[in-house]
């Protein structure tokens, strides 16, 4: 038999990193069983699906390595109602499920005002169909629905506590729940890994399987993913977009990784792992049961570890979108024109050791492309003190005197600067800093000054001693 996984979005919003990492984690099964991956949107809520939240969806699995072609669909489960809607005739036809037009008010006029569930009124009462009536699946009244998952071993429902569901709408649309395993069925699934939200669902579909004659799926519910106060990572209070992250300059690879940690280790105490080491060793079965907190400080780690990781050539080439703005990516203070890319060549392996996340290449650059440079204001005024005038006074004349622009000789320089006031290079070179670049923190200030040339660094020192007269 050969295995098939499907990943079902919905696309009603950004594309969650819960769906992201459910998404790796039947890709990589699929890859591991020698099987199948089904891409299916779930588009069936017309009212709160978008098609550019399914675009995102396409080109956000694409970045994490999930690249169209290489799958099955995508399908749009819209273009099975005709599916749907047979199913639940063949459902009604075989007494599975009966019409009901019972209001909720109905129910809990019969039943006392608590009762939320449906107390089984039209079972027996014959009802045909019509306008306002839903269609209800039987329950079975006795035994249990025994569910294998693969991760929480074989949770078992009694029959007699699943109220009798609604399968199709009193305007006759069939809801999400059979829609779902339709389309499962139909597409030959074989295992349904998806987050466990979806385990309260999961007894009533496996009962439709059955009564639609169908073997039921293995089943595998990964926990869900929380914030560091354990709540649910939800999309109103905390950042969930993947296309977030990718904006933010966070790596694939270093996301991809990151998401397969979240309840699960590859062998070894590692973290950090080639992707072919997670596609060997991950199994389902050791997800670990307990929900998973998704920490994005640790995730700027690992990021800043990927960077590090790659060749200077590929960081360079990774930083352009942010250099030059791209799609969804602003673009940055400077304009195309004052870019200088043999100078960006220059830093490029001093900033690369220096970020976490390639937009934070921008802040630390900018000053060499803009004429002058952006300062923030209160690192101007907690830097230049008194004496930082005269001390910009010297610092210039010192390196007008210089033969020769680079790193050395202008560290050399400030240093004597500095030394003749009893003063460290640290303080020495702050109010340099500060003229030059505009902040207190950037790239190595000399190999800076090397890069931005004589003539650029002396007229913003010589302009930063004129705002302190
Ligand atoms: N469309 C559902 C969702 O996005 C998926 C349901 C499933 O995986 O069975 O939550």
């Amino acid at each position: 038999m050969t295995v098939r996984v499907r990943f079902a979005p919905s696309p009603t919003g950004m594309f969650h990193v819960g769906g992201a990492r459910s998404a790796l984690q039947n890709w990589i099964y699929a890859k591991q069983q020698g099987g199948v991956f089904v891409l299916r949107i779930e588009d069936t809520d017309a009212a709160r699906n978008k098609p550019e939240w399914t675009e995102g969806i396409l080109s956000a699995l694409d970045w994490i390595g999930i690249s169209r072609g290489s799958y099955e669909g995508p399908y749009f489960q819209s273009a099975n109602a005709g599916e749907h809607r047979a199913a639940a005739a063949r459902l009604h036809e075989s007494g599975r499920a009966y019409y009901c037009d019972c209001t909720r008010e109905d129910v809990q006029a019969r039943t006392g005002s608590q009762y939320q569930g449906y107390d089984g009124y039209h079972r027996d009462r014959g009802l045909g169909p019509g306008p306002g009536h839903a269609l209800r699946f039987r329950t079975p009244d006795e035994g249990a629905t025994v569910v294998v998952d693969l991760i929480r071993g074989e949770p078992t429902f009694e029959n007699k506590l699943i109220e009798d569901f609604v399968i199709a709408r009193g305007d006759g649309s069939p809801v999400f729940l059979l829609a779902n395993v339709v389309d499962d069925m139909t597409m030959g699934i074989t295992h349904v890994i998806r987050a466990e939200e979806h385990l309260p669902n999961t007894p009533k579909q496996q009962l439709l399987w059955e009564a639609l004659g169908v073997k039921p799926p293995i089943w595998a519910h990964v926990p869900v993913v929380v914030n560091e106060k354990r709540q649910k990572l939800s999309k109103r209070r905390d950042k969930v977009a993947l296309e977030a992250y990718r904006d933010e300059g966070y790596l694939a690879g270093a996301m991809r990784n990151y998401l397969m940690l979240l309840g699960w280790a590859p062998s070894g105490d590692r973290e950090i792992v080639p992707w072919s080491v997670i596609e060997d060793e991950f199994r389902l079965d050791e997800v670990n049961l307990s929900s998973a907190f998704f920490d994005e400080k640790k995730l700027r780690a690992f990021n800043g570890e990927y960077i590090r990781a790659l060749p200077v050539a590929e960081f360079v080439d990774a930083c352009q979108p942010w250099l030059t703005g791209t799609g969804t990516i602003a673009p940055p203070p400077w304009q195309p024109e004052e870019f200088d890319a043999d100078a960006f060549a220059a830093v490029a392996p001093l900033a690369q050791t220096r970020i976490a996340v390639l937009s934070e290449i921008v802040p630390n650059v900018d000053f060499l492309f803009l004429a002058s440079p952006l300062i923030d204001e209160a690192a101007w005024t907690k830097t230049m003190k008194d004496g930082s005038a005269e001390l910009l006074d010297d610092a210039v004349a010192a390196f007008e005197a210089l033969d020769s622009w680079d790193a050395e000789s202008l560290k050399s320089t400030l240093e004597a600067v500095g030394a003749e006031r009893g003063l460290k290079l640290g303080k020495t070179q702050a109010p340099v800093r500060v003229a030059v670049t505009g902040r207190t923190v950037g790239l190595p200030l000399f190999e800076s000054l090397e890069v931005l040339g004589r003539e650029r660094t002396l007229t913003r020192m010589r302009a930063a001693r004129l705002r302190l007269v």
